[in-house]
């Protein structure tokens, strides 16, 4: 089974400064989440095969194509945090 990054409010496109949510107008933190998540699109930004912690290791997909700016479904994180 993979291991997925979690939806909460630390990425969500509704958390605003001083982590209040712009929806329910209340204190959350990343323990949270509820029906109105919406990703930050700028998590996905960087999710290329040079940010992928597989690149260059024998868990790559696919190993042959892989190269800055390419991205596959296996990608994954180089940190958790
Ligand atoms: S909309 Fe929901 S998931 Fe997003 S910050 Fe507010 S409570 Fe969290
Ligand atoms: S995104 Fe896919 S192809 Fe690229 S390094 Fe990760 S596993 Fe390999």
């Amino acid at each position: 089974m993979s291991i997925r990054l979690a939806n909460n409010c630390k990425h969500c496109e509704n958390l605003m400064e001083g982590g209040k949510c712009k929806v329910h107008g209340v204190q959350v933190s990343n323990s949270y989440v509820c029906d109105s998540f919406e990703m930050k699109s700028a998590l996905k930004d960087d999710r290329n095969c040079t940010s992928c912690v597989r690149y260059e290791t024998s868990d790559c997909a696919n190993p042959e194509k892989a190269a800055p700016g390419m991205l596959c479904t296996q990608w994954a994180p180089q940190t958790a945090a």
